[in-house]
């Protein structure tokens, strides 16, 4: 398996969101911020300030690098727990569960956390902002193979640097590339004309 280009660990949950939305952001670098976004910010701010702390017995790491030479993937775990000989990661999220896209960004870290310390990790853990309650994530052979997928498949979308067609569906109007995709208009350049013709040069009927 070709490690390279090195993925980033955010760029599964991306993928997994929209796989239009993984490309404009990491192939054309495109980012823009909405309520979502911001919010997300505003609950890993004491993530972010990588301060470390002994909670309940358990050692807690926060802001942890990651990577995997194997898979050629990099990132960050919000926190990663120990537990006496045990470890495993903590994926925040500000608001509530959206589909697998935060357990397959888990347990993309979670096997960056196994070749890097050459230990076993059978669950993690998603923390969500609004319920504010932690589930745990069993890392099956199923989700270990899907992330496998997933990585091969965007590594491949960085190498041909196809846009993938817009999934034009009510994820578009919570995505935060929302004004710089156009998704009514991004599968079919007839549309596209008539956008350009009325809202650009101002002659569309
Ligand atoms: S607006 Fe829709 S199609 Fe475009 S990137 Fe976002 S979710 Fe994907």
């Amino acid at each position: 398996m070709s490690i390279e280009p090195v993925i980033r660990i955010s760029a599964i949950e991306h993928f997994t969101y929209c796989p239009r939305q993984c490309a404009l952001i990491h192939c054309d670098g495109v980012w823009n911020d909405n309520e979502h976004t911001v919010r997300g910010v505003r609950a890993h701010r004491r993530v972010d300030s990588g301060e470390h702390r002994t909670e309940r017995g358990r050692k807690v790491l926060r802001g942890v690098p990651l990577w995997s030479e194997s898979l050629g993937l990099s990132g960050r775990a919000d926190a990663v727990e120990i537990a006496g000989d045990q470890v495993w990661p903590v994926e925040y999220k500000a608001g509530v569960r959206h589909g697998d896209a935060a357990d397959l960004q888990l347990c993309a870290q979670a096997l960056c956390l196994e070749e890097m310390l050459e230990v076993n990790i059978p669950h993690g853990f998603v923390w969500y902002g609004k319920p504010k309650r932690r589930e745990r994530i069993a890392f099956t052979s199923e989700i270990r193979n899907e992330v496998h997928r997933i990585i091969e498949t965007i590594r491949h979308q960085l190498l041909t640097a196809k846009l993938p067609e817009s999934v034009d569906d009510e994820r578009c109007g919570q995505c935060q590339l929302l004004h710089h995709c156009l998704p009514g208009l991004s599968n079919s350049p007839r549309k596209i004309t008539r956008y350009l013709e009325k809202t650009v040069f101002g002659c569309g009927t």
